[in-house]
């Protein structure tokens, strides 16, 4: 008898502490106030079996469509070569194929792009500039993961978006207590305890912030969903098979979404593919926790004079500048207008107007909820910035170097003296002079071969001379048989192969200036200086390797006018 009485109270007391663990219930919201639509929603950054992730992308569509949502953009891992599925829908559900491509800076979402001609990879600023060329849009991924490997680490780059929230990311900063938790109520209030793991990405948030003083920066939130739990490896490939498949994909996929405002589906996959993706380029997109109430409906517009802006947009300037919110929330939800970073104003209520001075500056919008998880709370609802007054061309700061007046050239027509060509085992390399329309210029024939992990390579190798250290950058004219990288070396003694600083170019057969200057080299492996010592520098290097180039890739360089010039 006694015993089943402890029994009981045992029972009960665990009763009690797993409903007092349990994370609050999502709201329930108003009816969605007149004038306002409900958008289309979706997952950006979720993985399928072809690389990380546990389901297939039927399985996935359907995982989208119990959780209500309309498209998925699919972003497996690769290198950008292979061929993307073309869109389609599945289970009423619009599938997109994109992928997460690896750089030395942290990994970036490629969305739109058409297929690269060589593997996209090493240095961030390097796949940023493919991915333009190629007509796609590149969103940083888990920008601000807390393993370094993860973390995104080039900020001078011209991102066009990034993810402000990333629910990878978000489990990984968990305490064991917390995921012991999770994992103790999930079972029953399952969005809401996957809710309850996040947390303010304040950094990534401030971040943000800085780079939209200065131009048009798209957030979105990332699902990165790959429905498991399991020890993930340092790099890839990723291990499959050896992991729970907790959070499920439609679970993650009710946690929060994607709202694209003012889209439509035709039922034409490719043309509402391109309505997507469009919208998302356009910053036309707010995220929603929905986990937390809703999905909820955000409206956010901005006039001035004539003009009238939507988040996302520029905004010319043509006198005071009026910003409209409309949203669909419960009267707890807090509004807060957020001007270039700083919290201008915060307000309740379902519709807020408010008058700011004509001045250029960036207004977002944040819709908070007091019962919110984490520490600080994460937002409920996060729109993108209206640009008041801002140029619209988003245009890259161009090199403002002045031009160089001085030159010493290295070679230019006639004979090559003191090149030398260095390959690894089963790779090939060949050095020409070969005639050009006037005069000569050099042809460098490569082949890579040999096993991937010995890091094929063929390097051209010129001797740097003793006028290197009085210039700053190297010039030359160069083209190639087809679009590819080489990169570019300055190569001290030191070591048993020398250290090494380098800049990558492109080459395609048109042939190009091209321009590297020397501090903008980095370093190349182990170095013992983040930077060459130019009169310590004993040769120039122009190498193909596998970072950019396939393993049994051969073809053609050439080049010309090779000078040093300051
Ligand atoms: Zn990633
Ligand atoms: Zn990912």
């Amino acid at each position: 008898m006694l015993k089943r009485l402890a029994l009981v109270v045992l029972l009960a007391a665990l009763a009690g502490a797993w409903y007092l663990a349990l994370p609050t219930r999502a709201l329930s919201l108003p009816p969605l106030p007149p004038g306002l639509e409900e958008p289309l929603r979706g997952a950006i950054h979720v993985h399928s079996r072809r690389s990380d992730g546990t389901g297939e992308v039927g399985e996935i569509a359907a995982a989208a469509a119990r959780a209500g949502l309309d498209f998925v953009v699919f972003t497996d891992h690769g290198d950008a070569t292979r061929e993307p599925d073309p869109p389609q829908y599945r289970e009423g559900v619009l599938c997109i194929d994109a992928v997460e491509i690896s750089t030395s800076n942290g990994h970036v979402l490629a969305l739109g792009l058409s297929p690269a001609p060589y593997p996209l990879a090493g240095e961030a600023r390097d796949v940023i500039e493919d991915i333009a060329r190629l007509g796609g849009f590149a969103i940083a991924a888990h920008p601000g993961s807390n393993r370094p490997e993860l973390r995104w680490s080039d900020w001078d780059v011209p991102l066009a978006g990034l993810e402000w929230l990333n629910a990878d990311s978000e489990w990984r900063d968990e305490s064991g207590w917390s995921l012991a938790r999770a994992l103790f109520t999930y079972p029953i209030r399952t969005t809401e305890t996957i809710v309850s793991l996040l947390d303010r990405p304040t950094g990534t948030l401030r971040q943000w912030d800085e780079l939209t003083k200065r131009r048009r920066v798209v957030a979105i939130a990332g699902t990165d969903a790959h429905a498991r739990i399991g020890v993930r490896s340092l790099g890839e490939p990723y291990v499959n098979g050896s992991s729970i498949h907790v959070p499920s994909y439609e679970r993650m996929f009710r946690a929060f979404s994607n709202a694209l405002p003012g889209v439509t589906f035709s039922g034409d996959a490719a043309a509402d593919a391109q309505a997507v993706l469009a919208a998302i380029r356009a910053g036309h997109v707010y995220a929603t926790i929905d986990g937390l109430g809703g999905p909820a409906v955000l409206s956010f517009t901005a006039t001035s004079g004539t003009a009238t802006a939507a988040a996302g947009d520029v905004l010319p300037l043509g006198g005071p500048v009026t910003l409209r919110i409309a949203m669909q929330a419960p009267e707890r939800a807090r509004m807060e207008i957020v001007k270039d970073g700083g919290v201008l104003e915060t307000r309740t209520g379902a519709a807020v107007e408010h008058v700011v001075e004509a001045a250029p500056a960036s207004y977002r919008v944040e819709v908070l909820l007091p019962a919110a998880p984490g520490e600080p709370p994460v937002p409920w609802m996060v729109s993108n910035p209206i640009y008041v007054g801002r140029d619209a061309t988003d245009a890259v700061p161009s090199d403002t170097r002045p031009r160089p007046s001085r030159f010493a050239v290295q070679y230019r027509d006639g004979p090559v003296t003191g090149w030398t060509v260095e390959t690894s085992p089963a790779s090939l390399g060949a050095l020409d002079v070969v005639k050009k329309v006037s005069g000569t210029q050099l042809s460098l024939r490569y082949g890579l071969g040999g096993a991937a992990s010995s890091s094929p390579f063929a390097a051209f190798v010129m001797p740097a001379g003793s006028e290197l250290s009085g210039y700053d950058r190297l010039m030359f004219t160069a083209r190639a048989n087809r679009p590819m990288r080489v990169s570019v070396e300055l190569r001290e003694p030191g070591g048993a192969a020398g250290e090494r600083w380098h800049r990558s170019v492109y080459l395609d057969p048109t042939e190009h200036e091209i321009t590297v200057y020397f501090d903008d080299m980095t370093p190349r492996g182990v170095t013992s200086r983040p930077q060459p010592t130019l009169a310590n520098v004993q040769s120039i290097l122009f190498v193909v390797d596998t970072v950019n180039t396939p393993l049994g890739g051969n073809g053609t360089v050439w080049i010309d006018d090779v000078r040093y010039a300051r």
